[in-house]
This record gives structure tokens, C-alpha cells and sequence, in this order.
């Protein structure tokens, strides 16, 4: 049975970590319940702005919606009972059959009486993030919390009944190294998270420190950050011992215990429905893609004067479609049904394929395309492939 996935965007932090690109602010509290405020409404008028901005949501409505993702920014910060409205407006709006509930939290946000809040009010599965075991690379980045924090904060998690918790790293970051990185992945292990993400450090114009690298210059440790080589080791080691503690890789940068792999993340991947609310969030409808503008002031403004705050709104054209699924697709262990796309698209890939599993770049197992275990960073150069 087709459900929907729905993603709330909270664009607060405390501060903004070196590394980070995304559209996030650090502003007052007394921002926090306004906007979420704005989103409730947002939630409880979505036919109406919908129709105005000539969405079609024919039958969007009627699917249970069994997984929520409140995301950021820094979601944790929020008081407890705002979140708990929050998903009380969402069961008030649509129908739902949650089995996923996830709140991304940061270590040093966790107090015992939050968590157990966030649990009373639906709240099942904690991303949690971590993204280093060791000081002076947390500290380097910026971040707010330190190695202490998270070992502080994944027994409050358990105690207050989060039987699901998801750990991230990220490879790549100023001042790591091999015995660093292999000390992060082990104590990540030794915690027992059920899901664990690897991300790799981006470098680009969108943060602090990747102007300061394509400028050259010293400040945030931009001259102590790890070589490429180095990053595709760590990879390559988070792979084998993820592997040999017993999770399975079903991602390019997502690894699971049996059972607990992201179902809503699964949405994005599989290409399913999902309605996205807040400032910067994106939604899917099947034909249709569209995003809210990402600044959070003109968001809370546009809902509050009962207009959609869309900043682009388009419709999926069958060859884009295609791209998505073979990009998608490749991003995923479990591959391209190959079958499928053939039949859906009139897309017979055989003789590309063909090639690219001469060269050792994919394999292919009957109808199933995937990409070599050991080419899964080079996806981009294989999509570029398929797609000429
Ligand atoms: S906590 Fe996350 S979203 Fe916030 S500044 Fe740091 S990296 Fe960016």
C-alpha cells in the first residue's frame, strides 16, 4: 500500500559549524515558537495553498502517512511540548500510521526530561549527531558538543525508550587521521546505534571553511584537513568495520542493523511521496517537485498573510524522472531493476551496462544493476555513463 512520508525543516543552531552549507541560522529562542506556529499552519492549510499554486494532490491526502522526519538545523533545541504540537498537528491533518518517527538531536541538546517528552509525543528513532568521537576535531569544526557529550547522552536516549538510534560521522574533517577516524568508528560501534551514516566532508563555497581552502588560507584548520586519498580510506575502513560488526551498507552513506534501515530516507531514495514544511523543505508529490524559500523570516512571513511560500514549484518530465531513478538507483545497494526501468521508460541500458561491467565499474546479477562494492564513490561517473 502506497504512504507518505512527511519532513518538518527547523532551520535553528546554536552556532554554525565550520563545515556547514546548509541554509541554517542562529537566532533568538523567542523565534522558535512563531515558527513553529508558522508550520503548524502551513500543515493544517496545505489543500488550500496547494490548490493556489496549482499542485495537484489528488489522493495526497488520503495515504497514511507512517513516517515523519523533523530535520534541520538543530531540532532538539526546540522545547519539548512545541514538538509534541507539532506532530499533534500533523495526526490532525492527515491520516497516519506512524512506525518512524525521527528527530535529529545533537548531543549536548539531550537532558532526561526532553527525551522522555519526545518519546510520549511519537517520537521513535533519534539521528543523532555525532559526527566525531574526538575533541579537538569537534572542536575544530565548531561544533557545540564534545566526546563526553555523546556518552552522556546515549543512555538518557535508551532510558527514556529510544530503541532506535542513528550515529553521524563525517570523513573528512580538519585534524583527522587514520588512528583518529578508526577510534571514532570503533567507539561509534561500541555504543550500539542501530544505524550509523558516513558522510563525506564537502568542500565548497557554502561554508566557512571551504572559502577559506579555495582561498588558501589557514583559518578553521583549512590546511589540517585530510587528503582525498585519505578520505577514500576511511571509507573504505568504515565499510569493513561497519561490515564486521554486523551492519549492512543498503546506501552509498547509510549502513543498518537488520530491520532498521531509514524508512523514510527510503522514500527519498525509492522515489516515493513525501510533503515537506517548513523554510528550505522539499516535497514530492509522483509528478511534481517543489521547495519553500530557505529564509525563515520571509517563510514565517508568506504563511502568516495565508500564502504558499514556495520559491519553485516544477513538474517531473519523464526524462527527468529517468535521471532520478538511475541516480537514485546507483546511490542504493540494492541497485536498478533494470526490467523496470525498461518497461516504464522504453529504456533498454543493456549495451551501456554492458561496458561498464567490462571496466569493473557495475555488476549486474540477473535484472539487477548495481555498482561494483568498491566503485561506490565513483556513482556520478557511471550515472553520466547510463544517461549518454
Ligand atoms: S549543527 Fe548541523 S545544520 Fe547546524 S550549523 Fe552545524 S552542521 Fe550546520
Amino acid at each position: 500500500m502506497s504512504t507518505l512520508g512527511i519532513y518538518v525543516q527547523v532551520p535553528f543552531c546554536q552556532t554554525k559549524c565550520t563545515y556547514c552549507n546548509f541554509h541554517t541560522g542562529v537566532v533568538s529562542p523567542d523565534r522558535f515558537a512563531p515558527y513553529v506556529q508558522a508550520v503548524q499552519r502551513e500543515i493544517s492549510s496545505a489543500r488550500m495553498l496547494f490548490d493556489a499554486s496549482s499542485i495537484g494532490h489528488e489522493h495526497l491526502f488520503d495515504l497514511p502517512v507512517d513516517t515523519v522526519y523533523v530535520g534541520g538545523g538543530t531540532p532538539s533545541l526546540l522545547d519539548a511540548p512545541l514538538l509534541g504540537e507539532l506532530l499533534d498537528t500533523i495526526r490532525g491533518n492527515f491520516q497516519y500510521d506512524w512506525r518512524e518517527v525521527t528527530l535529529e538531536a545533537d548531543p549536548e541538546t539531550i537532558e532526561p526530561d526532553k527525551a522522555r517528552q519526545w518519546v510520549a509525543s511519537g517520537i521513535n528513532r533519534i539521528s543523532f549527531g555525532s559526527q566525531s568521537l574526538v575533541d579537538d576535531e569537534l572542536k575544530a569544526a565548531g561544533r557545540m558538543h564534545r566526546a563526553a557529550d555523546i556518552y552522556k547522552a546515549v543512555p538518557i536516549l535508551r532510558d527514556a525508550g529510544i530503541h532506535n538510534i542513528s550515529f553521524d560521522l563525517i570523513a573528512g574533517l580538519p585534524k583527522q587521521t587514520h588512528a583518529s577516524w578508526r577510534h571514532s568508528l570503533g567507539e561509534t560501534i561500541a555504543l550500539r546505534p542501530e544505524h550509523v551514516s558516513v558522510y563525506m566532508m564537502e568542500i565548497d563555497e557554502g561554508s566557512r571553511l571551504g572559502l577559506e581552502v579555495l582561498n588558501g588560507g589557514p583559518r578553521y584548520s583549512a590546511r589540517e584537513l585530510p587528503s582525498d586519498d585519505a578520505m577514500t580510506e576511511f571509507y573504505q575502513l568504515a565499510q569493513q568495520e561497519l561490515k564486521a560488526a554486523g551492519y549492512e551498507q543498503y546506501e552509498i552513506s547509510n549502513w543498518a542493523k537488520p530491520g532498521f534501515a531509514s524508512r523514510h530516507n527510503l522514500k527519498y531514495w525509492r522515489r516515493e511521496r513525501y510533503l515537506g514544511f517548513g523554510a528550505g523543505a522539499h516535497s514530492f508529490s509522483g509528478t511534481q517537485r517543489w521547495a519553500n524559500v530557505h529564509d525563515a523570516a520571509a517563510y514565517v512571513a508568506a504563511i502568516r498573510s495565508g500564502k504558499a511560500a514556495m520559491g519553485s514549484v516544477e513538474s517531473v518530465t519523464t526524462e527527468a524522472a529517468l535521471e532520478e531513478e538511475l541516480f537514485l538507483g546507483l546511490r542504493q545497494i540494492a541497485g536498478i531493476d533494470l526490467s523496470r526501468v525498461q518497461r516504464e521508460y522504453g529504456v533498454d541500458l543493456q549495451e551501456k551496462v554492458g561496458r561498464l561491467a567490462s571496466r569493473g565499474m557495475v555488476e549486474q546479477h540477473g535484472d539487477t544493476l548495481r555498482l561494483a562494492p568498491d566503485r561506490l564513490q565513483v556513482s556520478n561517473e557511471v550515472l553520466v555513463e547510463l544517461l549518454r
